[in-house]
């Protein structure tokens, strides 16, 4: 077939010779020469004009292939591709434009240098088994590699690779996929967040629905047996115990709530003051002790700072609260013995007193309770995790306090950690840094609320705003025997008016959340007529800010719901005492 077509070229190509032989206008052929020599002249002139034409076809085809060489080396440097050649041992054979950009490297001085050095460490094991892959299998061969290239920018690639025809290299391509991993990356966090997040609130409604259905269950069936006639004194009092105690753990289980979701929205801030560390302990210890010794327990608390030295930089409410949460544990988490708590000054690589390292304090909670197996000593930390078993499910709470407490102290720079042991007790460790003021000797100015103790109130005409009739209700029956006078209405309007046509009231208990006009804009009109009177605000939600708000709005101060006897008189004895 190829020889067919090669004498049809030549025999067109002989052709066209004799053609352009005819249109020659100059005749060579001589009439006195011997026919065998001018059929030999006319041969040799047609080979001639035949060498010209292949000549000229060969000049076209060198232009045709240089233009594709061009065209192939544009497209070879250009395109949005790295490729290059490598050798067997990885020594870059040739590379592209786009290669040596992609290296951030001048491309002369890529050849002849290796591969491999450009090869992240813990990616090289690949690197090597992918080359001996493309030269053992002869089929493309595929891998991912981090690669840092010339100014130690790390990026992630892909190659794929195919051996040469019998040669020994191979050609390869190289694309950057790190735009391509972060946003895998980040899909799979978000997938992974999404299905954590799905586990968490099927696990959130099966614990809430346990830990809120079963103090109510307490409440209700006490308040129906409270309404039995000719109860004696000590079955109400054992009845009203038992309903205290279920809407205390409620709050505590709300309380809990409100804090992690702080956390976890970032409103949860750190806010150090000047603390007088040892004062702090000491506050907790006497808040415990009845609980523990009403137990048959032992509390014991251990202060390894002086006074002064104890006069730290820290977010007080959050130490307290962790320590908080681990003394209740380990008083829910015991039957016997006793429980230990303080702290002592340490180094942050453990050796005591070495000045190089920064110092912490290392705070403890030890109890002689049930302990824990090891397997569950990290768990514990997690948010809504419980030991589940037979036993502990006795125990009541959210699994919560240890997911704040962590929060709390990775918030103040510090870690926590338990040492445990199944049946001997548990060991609660967690650490802050220590920063004392050495450049002040000012005093300690704490904020606490002092009000003073057995002060007189005189008797006292107090408007009650609340839409909550059972709320009113509380409200009124704690500050009745100090009051000549209580009154209620139900709305921020309806308080407004009752100032307006009673100027002489002493006092607002304004609840923030009402019908139509809320209370802090019932304060604000309020003080456009009456500055006199003392406002306090009260809201059920207790989040941060709130306060600042009701002061902004005119109010004198603020109480967070569920009220208490205690901190009410308290307030009244602030103002009115
Ligand atoms: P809660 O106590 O509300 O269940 P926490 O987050 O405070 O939630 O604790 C999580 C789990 O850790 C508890 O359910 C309990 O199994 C275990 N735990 C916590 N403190 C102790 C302790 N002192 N002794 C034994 N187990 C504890």
């Amino acid at each position: 077939m190829n020889k067919e077509k090669d004498n049809l070229g030549s025999s067109s190509l002989r052709q066209k010779a004799l053609e352009v032989l005819k249109e020659k206008t100059t005749v060579t052929i001589s009439p006195f020469l011997e026919p065998e020599t001018m059929k030999l002249i006319h041969e040799l002139e047609v080979h001639q004009i035949e060498l010209e034409l292949q000549n000229e076809e060969l000049l076209k085809a060198r232009t045709i292939a240089q233009e594709a060489i061009d065209k192939y080396t544009e497209l070879f440097d250009f395109a949005p591709f790295c490729y290059l050649t490598l050798s067997s041992e990885g020594e870059i054979l040739e590379i592209n434009l786009s290669g040596a950009n992609m290296l951030n490297q001048v491309r002369l001085h890529l050849i002849n240098s290796n591969f491999g050095f450009f090869v992240a460490d813990h990616s090289k094991p690949e690197f090597n088994l992918f080359l001996e892959n493309i030269f053992t299998r002869h089929t493309k061969v595929y891998c991912e590699l981090t690669i840092s290239t010339h100014e130690n920018i790390q990026i992630q690639v892909l190659l794929s690779g195919v051996m040469q025809v019998g040669k020994p290299q191979c050609m390869v391509t190289m694309v950057d996929i790190t735009k391509k991993k972060m946003a895998e990356e980040e899909l799979i966090k978000a997938k992974e967040k999404a299905e954590e997040s799905d586990r968490m609130k099927s696990a959130f409604l099966a614990n809430m629905s346990h830990e809120i259905r079963t103090p109510m269950n307490g409440i209700l069936g006490f308040t129906s047996l409270l309404k039995k006639p000719q109860l004696s004194d000590d079955e109400q009092q054992k009845y009203i115990s038992m309903i205290e105690k279920g809407g205390t753990r409620m709050l505590n289980i709300i309380n809990d709530l409100i804090d992690m979701s702080r956390i976890e929205s970032g409103q949860a801030k750190v806010n150090l003051l000047k603390t007088l560390l040892n004062t702090d302990i000491d506050d907790v210890y006497n808040f415990f002790l009845p609980e523990v010794t009403g137990k048959g327990m032992q509390l014991n608390c251990h202060t390894a700072l002086s006074e002064e030295e104890a006069a730290i930089f820290t977010d007080r409410e959050k130490i307290i609260a962790i320590l908080t949460n681990l003394i209740k544990n380990a008083i829910k988490y015991s039957i016997i013995g006793t429980i230990d708590f303080g702290y002592s000054l340490k180094s942050s690589n453990g050796i005591n007193n070495d000045k190089d390292q920064q110092r912490v304090l290392e705070f403890f909670v030890k109890d002689t309770g049930i302990g824990l197996s090891p397997d569950k000593m990290n768990i514990i930390f997690e948010r809504f995790i419980q030991v589940e078993s037979g036993d502990t499910r006795i125990y009541k709470g959210a699994g919560l306090g240890l997911a704040i407490s962590k929060a709390y102290v990775e918030m103040l720079g510090g870690k926590i950690w338990v040492n445990s042991e199944l049946g001997v007790g548990s060991t609660f460790y967690f650490t802050i840094p220590y920063h004392t003021d050495t450049t002040t000797n000012s005093t300690i100015d704490l904020i606490t609320a002092t009000p003073k103790k057995n002060t007189q109130i005189r008797k006292l005409n107090v408007l009650i705003a609340e839409d909550d009739e059972s709320s009113a209700m509380l409200q009124k029956e704690i500050i009745k025997k100090y009051c000549k006078k209580v009154s209620h209405v139900y709305s921020g309007a309806e308080a407004v008016e009752a100032t307006h046509k009673n100027p002489h009231l002493d006092m607002i208990l304004m609840d923030i959340q009402m019908p139509l006009m809320n209370g802090y804009e019932a304060t604000k009109k309020i003080r456009v007529f009456n500055n006199e009177v003392i406002i306090i605000a009260q809201t059920a939600y207790a989040l941060p800010g709130d306060k600042e708000k009701a002061i902004e709005a005119g109010c004198n101060d603020y109480i967070s719901k569920p009220i208490t006897q205690t901190d009410l008189i308290d307030l009244m004895k602030k103002y009115f005492g």
